[in-house]
């Protein structure tokens, strides 16, 4: 089984030594690659995809939305979202999914079940997929960009964050944006959210971001993105082997990998 993941640039993906290991621990053959591939180079891999040089892919920055035109079917997941994470086979066809928002449901078992009110910070792609998969719609959706949140919003059935925004009514406060990578910055000050509320914030390097931080002294119960990131792995591994892999070992292997990086 050969097995990739596509992005420009991809030299830093986690992506290979995660499937390798589950592709190792089921006993299968075979070999997970990282790929740097630009827009231009697209049509030729996929004519090497059809021509059986590889059996799935896993889909990255920038390439979510440009994949679509190469590929046969797009599953509800990935018509939802807009954009394809993973590329399997059926009966000789391409078929794109998304899995970043089920994956990310996945991280919470456990931590929540679900009910009460829940704020989504972000309107991107990644925003996208998690509300497209959550599993009621008492979302409220908060943007920099207010159109791109009551467009979501529309779609979904959500509501718009209106000022002043009472942060205590809500169970799920979850930050989508990619503010918080450099380490310092916040996209909303955490003043009085519910005690107890499960606070997650999707970006995973760093593990854990100034968003987390404050969530923490204010007593929330808090989630990196190493979760989502390993539970979309584990459901997109499942459309190309069938095989449910070992999401703790997964999910400790990256807590390591980032610890060493
Ligand atoms: P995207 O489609 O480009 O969306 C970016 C979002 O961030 C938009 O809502 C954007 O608001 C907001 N934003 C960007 N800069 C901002 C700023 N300075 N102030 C306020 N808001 C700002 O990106 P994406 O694909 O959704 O990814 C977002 C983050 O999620 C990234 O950090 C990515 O690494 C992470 N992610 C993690 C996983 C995982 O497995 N853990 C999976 C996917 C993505 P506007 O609409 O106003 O521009």
């Amino acid at each position: 089984m050969r097995l990739a993941v596509i992005g420009h640039p991809i030299a830093h993906s986690l992506s290979p030594r995660l499937h390798q290991s589950w592709l190792e621990a089921a006993g299968r053959f075979g070999r997970y690659e990282a790929l740097d591939v630009t827009s231009d180079d697209l049509s030729e891999l996929f004519a090497r995809v059809r021509a059986g040089e590889y059996d799935g892919l896993n889909v990255t920055i920038p390439h979510k939305e440009a994949v679509i035109a190469f590929l046969d079917e797009l599953d509800e997941p990935a018509r939802q979202a807009g954009a394809v994470n993973t590329v399997y086979k059926r009966d000789g066809r391409l078929v794109g999914t998304n899995t970043d928002g089920s994956g990310f449901i996945d991280s919470l078992s456990g931590l929540t079940d679900f009910s009460g009110e829940t704020l989504v910070i972000g309107a991107g792609g990644a925003a996208r997929g998690i509300v497209a998969a959550w599993p009621n719609q008492r979302v409220t959706i908060l943007n920099r960009t207010r159109k791109k949140a009551e467009t979501l919003a529309a779609e979904f059935g959500c509501a718009v964050a209106a000022e002043p925004l009472d942060l205590s009514r809500f169970a799920h406060i979850i930050q989508t944006t990619s503010v918080g990578m450099d380490g310092t910055s916040t996209p909303l000050a955490l003043t009085g959210i519910s005690p107890g509320a499960v606070v997650c914030d999707i970006i995973y390097r760093p593990r854990e971001t100034a968003f987390l931080r404050e969530a923490k002294r204010n007593g929330a119960v808090t989630c990196d993105g190493v979760g989502m990131f390993v539970g979309q792995a584990a459901r997109s591994f499942e459309y190309w082997t069938g095989v449910r892999p070992d999401v703790k070992a997964g999910k400790r292997l990256i807590e390591q990998l980032l610890e060493e990086s």
